[in-house]
């Protein structure tokens, strides 16, 4: 079992940033980047452009950004494992990693293993139908996309992601709708007010939307009135999912303290958990903003974290 001074789960931009800056503090980290979980590089590969990553005047891909970010931390000595971890053992020091194929043991550990936007099984949904042609699971990366302008849009949930998105993608869409489930949104009253007065947005109360279908892209949906089993189809350009994410921790099996969506506490302001030695960044522990670049930022505090936390113990 190899030993490594710190272990890095994850890699999004925060596991990749926690890793640049864990190597260029030599500390050689080890990065599991996964396998099966989803593609090295996170939710950033299953979007187009990005255009609100700082530095990139007329954006980048996703995969391009995160290439980036694989080949940036791998120039300083990161190890690259693309391996998922089956479960850690927090019991103990060092701690110990069980990855499908190797396993191996660390004074700190890094956890960046993000969280996966929920998604419907509605047909017409998936990679196969309209996923990335007008569906999507994020307004504020996709929204700006030639597709979605001045045309009918429909984001589906009923909280304050729906709402924020929704609004959001009134800059684009000559109208937007909110479908929701139920007759009442689960957002707060801030932003349901928000939401109801908007000329542009309009909700569509105990609603679901059971077909997606088009050409190269999206161009209609069934709108189904789940109270009078009424299905309609309408125009549409875009499908937003807006019904949360799902923080992804199953491999920790309850060693960390979370909140109760599954969300890795830290300890306000800095990436510490409630484990010593185990720290947090990006999406794994972020429910509110869920951006490339904080979650890039978060990955840095994690490793700086990571590093003084070592040098203590005079392990660093
Ligand atoms: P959320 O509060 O869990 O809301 C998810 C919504 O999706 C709910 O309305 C839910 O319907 C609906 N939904 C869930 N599963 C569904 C399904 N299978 N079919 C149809 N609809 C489904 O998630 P969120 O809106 O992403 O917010 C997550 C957290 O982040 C919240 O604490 C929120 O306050 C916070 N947040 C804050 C802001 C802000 O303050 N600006 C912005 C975004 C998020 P039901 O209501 O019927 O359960």
């Amino acid at each position: 079992m190899k030993h490594q001074k710190v272990v890095i789960i994850g890699s999004g931009p925060a596991g990749y940033t926690a890793a640049l800056y864990s190597a260029r503090a030599n500390l050689a980290p080890l990065l599991y980047e996964g396998f099966f979980s989803g593609p090295a590089g996170g939710q950033l590969m299953t979007t187009t452009e990005v255009e609100n990553y700082p530095g990139f005047i007329h954006g980048i891909t996703g995969p391009a950004l995160m290439d980036a970010f694989r080949k940036q931390c791998e120039r300083f000595g990161t190890t690259l494992l693309r391996e998922d971890v089956d479960s850690v053992d927090l019991s103990v020091r060092p701690f110990v990693v069980h990855g499908k194929k190797t396993e191996s043991t660390c004074d700190a550990l890094i956890i960046a293993t993000g969280a996966t936007a929920k998604r419907l099984d509605i047909p017409g949904a998936d990679e196969e139908g309209f996923w990335q042609k007008g569906v999507t699971a994020c307004a504020v990366c996709d929204g700006a996309m030639p597709i979605f302008r001045n045309k009918e849009l429909y984001v589906i949930g009923g909280g304050d992601s729906a709402v924020e998105e929704a609004i959001f993608l009134t800059k684009y869409g000559s109208k937007v709708y909110i479908v929701h489930r139920r007759d009442e949104l689960r957002a707060s009253k801030i932003m349901a007010k928000r939401a109801l007065s908007h000329p542009k947005v309009e909700i569509l109360w105990d609603s679901a939307i059971t077909r997606i279908e088009g050409d190269k892209v999206v161009r209609s949906i069934n709108l189904l009135n789940l109270k009078t089993n009424q299905e309609i189809k309408r125009d549409a350009a875009g499908v937003f999912f807006a019904i949360g994410h799902q923080p992804n921790t199953d491999f920790l099996k309850g060693q960390l303290k979370t909140n109760t969506q599954g969300y890795i506490l830290v300890k306000p302001g800095t990436s510490y958990t409630s484990v010593e030695g185990v720290f947090a960044a990006g999406d794994v522990q972020d429910p509110v903003y869920r951006q490339a670049i904080t979650a890039a930022g978060s990955g840095c505090m994690s490793a700086i974290d990571a590093e003084r936390w070592l040098s203590e113990l005079e392990i660093g």
